[in-house]
């Protein structure tokens, strides 16, 4: 199916690796024009590169670290002016440290808030004036599981991606009349650097070996396989194009029949 998003400029954040890198390598297979970032300046670059070979589409890399509200304004400027306005924005950033309520310092919750909540407010608040007046625009927050259903080590990423969770879904109202799509696709588990972190703590914990830990996350899946990068970002390219246009205000699970609630 062509997706009829060819051409179009697209912004995938902390993209270097893992699913937002899926995601960038998805929408550059469909002809778009994207421009991904990190903190590291050479991850960046060398991963836009890798992409770029890949799809033989240009793709900028961009460092810039999703804590810093200062970082998001200048990588904007930076994409306008290399490519022009986005008009595919998916959100990311590195999920906070795991922990406990009895494990988590009291001056950790507003670093996560900042770095999972507000940096998607401040891309946002970015991308959606020049979306309106373009009357289209697709934007695609990478949450979590975890706003269905909290998982006990993530306290921190819990409670930060529900507060985004309730802001995507509001301005998803205020935005449909302008042709903006806003949506969150939820990782269950996939094989990226961040599970490795997620499967040694839990490790540490449960007195077992990363890989047993794993095992235990495959046998559970129904699926009984862990998914892949490029599952998610198939995902947000449906997401992104031309005929997911009447889908909007949702929060679509990528979890391989993980979650088990009825809604
Ligand atoms: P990952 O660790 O594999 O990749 C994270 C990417 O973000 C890397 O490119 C890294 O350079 C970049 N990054 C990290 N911190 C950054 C920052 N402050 N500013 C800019 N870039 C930064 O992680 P992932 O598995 O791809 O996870 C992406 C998001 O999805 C995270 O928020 C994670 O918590 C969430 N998530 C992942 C899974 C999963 O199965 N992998 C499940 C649920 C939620």
């Amino acid at each position: 199916m062509d997706l009829g998003i060819h051409g179009k400029i697209a912004l995938v954040t902390a993209s270097s690796r893992g699913l937002g890198r899926g995601c960038s390598e998805q929408l550059a297979a469909e002809g778009c024009r994207v421009a991904i970032c990190s903190r590291d300046r050479a991850a960046a670059k060398q991963a836009a590169e890798e992409i770029s070979k890949k799809s033989g589409t240009a793709v900028l890399g961009v460092a810039a670290d999703m804590r810093k509200a200062e970082d998001i304004r200048r990588l904007l400027e930076d994409v306008r002016e290399a490519l022009g306005e986005p008009e595919i924005l998916v959100t990311n950033a590195g999920g906070p440290p795991p922990g406990t309520y009895a494990s988590t310092a009291l001056e950790e919750y507003e670093k996560a808030l900042n770095l999972t909540l507000m940096s998607a407010v401040h891309l946002i608040h970015g991308v959606t004036p020049a979306m309106k007046t373009n009357g289209w625009g697709r934007i695609i927050a990478i949450t979590s599981i975890s706003v269905k259903q909290p998982i006990g080590t993530l306290l921190l990423s819990n409670m930060a991606r529900a507060g985004l969770t309730g802001f995507l879904k509001t301005i998803a109202t205020e935005l449909a009349p302008d042709g903006i799509t806003v949506n969150a696709l939820l990782p269950g588990t996939h094989k990226t650097s961040r599970i490795d972190q997620l499967a040694a703590f839990r490790a540490d914990q449960e007195k077992k070996t990363p890989e047993a830990i794993i095992d235990e996350m495959m046998s559970a899946n129904p699926s009984h396989t862990i998914g892949d990068p490029s599952d998610f970002g198939a995902a947000a390219a449906f997401l992104a194009s031309v005929q997911a246009r009447y889908l909007t205000g949702q929060n679509i699970l990528v979890d391989g029949g993980n979650y088990r609630g009825l809604l």
